[in-house]
């Protein structure tokens, strides 16, 4: 019998959808200011995947042609048993790439053993070097605990590691010079972030604090030179070269670049929906599927097929609007 499912995800903008990535925890062991509440609510743990359905998912998604699937969260590092699902997902033919992106909090534990499940790349999100700022940024974090997270991780000899920052005005701003420093020193990547006005967080004002791309290039002017690449996440990156050295700045920029003609993502998040744009709240319940028909692969995948049918054109984002997206980066998976 003929495969009834086809071997690519396309959309009906004729994009194809070929990356997945997977929130697997809305907890974390941080509260960034732009991402969490002080005081936070998680999730029942009826309402979550489990890890097996979270396998089960990703063997879906990979039999319809998904290559490359990221694991974050909320801190994925905390969910006791990444690791073995780390391996499980690892090991499904077909998938190109396992990458994660991480606090750091915990990698200088757990580093070695992601490497050896299968984890190919990792993010580390960094914001500041220095220690009192980090600590108010994240609200609880220690810097240093994760610098020797970040050592950790060049010893286990990852392809690439990409920092990530989210500048914010009045807070980082002054610090993007020394963070490209930070990485061109260790032959790291780093990409810059524009705060997205996902989900409420008190004490923070996201119009107050937006930071745009550009000023950072600007910034970076005075120490750096940038060149263009025509590198491509299919994201809302776009990547310069750091003139004289191995490393790549990128500007994640959705305020002001329209990315959305080359998305080629969808993600899932911890509580089974699969969300078709991060800026939408088109989305189909898989969970649901997936627990009213045990053991039934091929109604999840009929379902992910049929999703691609409401996968919006593109997202909308406005910061002096109270936020329309009212679920947080960390249920989301950044
Ligand atoms: N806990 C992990 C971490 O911090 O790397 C993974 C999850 S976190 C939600 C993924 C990324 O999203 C981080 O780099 C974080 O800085 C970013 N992020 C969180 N909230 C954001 C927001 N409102 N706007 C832009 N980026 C955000
Ligand atoms: Fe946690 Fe990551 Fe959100 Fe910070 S950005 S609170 S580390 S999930």
């Amino acid at each position: 019998m003929t495969d009834p499912f086809p071997q690519k995800l396309v959309d009906r903008f004729g994009r194809t959808v070929s990356y997945l990535r997977i929130s697997i925890t809305d907890r974390c062991d941080f509260r960034c200011v732009y991402c969490m509440s002080e005081e936070m609510t998680f999730l029942p743990r009826a309402q979550i995947l489990t890890l097996e359905e979270i396998d089960t998912l990703s063997q879906a998604f990979v039999e319809l042609g998904v290559t490359k699937i990221r694991i974050t969260g909320g801190e994925p590092l905390v969910r006791r048993g990444v690791v073995e699902l780390l391996a499980r997902i690892g090991r499904l033919k077909g998938l190109d790439e396992l990458t994660m992106t991480t606090n750091g909090s915990n990698l200088e534990k757990m580093a070695g053993d992601i490497k050896k499940a299968g984890v190919k790349r990792i993010n580390i999100s960094l914001d500041t070097l220095d220690p009192r700022k980090f600590t108010e940024m994240t609200r609880v974090g220690d810097l240093a605990t994760v610098l020797r997270g970040i050592e950790m991780a060049r010893k286990a000899d990852f392809g690439r590691i990409k920092i990530n920052s989210v500048i914010l005005k009045g807070r980082n701003h002054e610090e993007v010079s020394d963070l490209v420093g930070f990485a061109v020193d260790r032959g790291f990547d780093i990409s810059f972030i524009e705060e997205m006005p996902l989900g409420l967080v008190d004490g923070h004002d996201r119009a107050e604090a937006y930071y745009p791309s550009d000023r950072i290039k600007a910034d970076l002017a005075h120490g750096y030179e940038l060149v263009p690449t025509t590198d491509s996440t299919g994201g809302p990156s776009r990547y310069f070269r750091v003139l004289g050295t191995d490393s790549r700045v990128g500007f994640i920029s959705p305020h002001s670049n329209n990315f959305c003609a080359s998305c080629n993502r969808v993600r899932l998040t911890v509580q089974g929906r699969l969300l078709l744009c991060l800026g939408n709240e088109h989305s189909i319940d898989l969970k649901r599927v997936l627990r009213s028909y045990p053991g039934d692969l091929d109604r999840v995948k009929r379902a992910i097929v049929d999703s691609m049918a409401i996968k919006p054109e593109k997202h909308e984002f406005d910061l002096q609007k109270k936020p329309i997206i009212l679920r947080h980066m960390s249920v989301t998976g950044g």
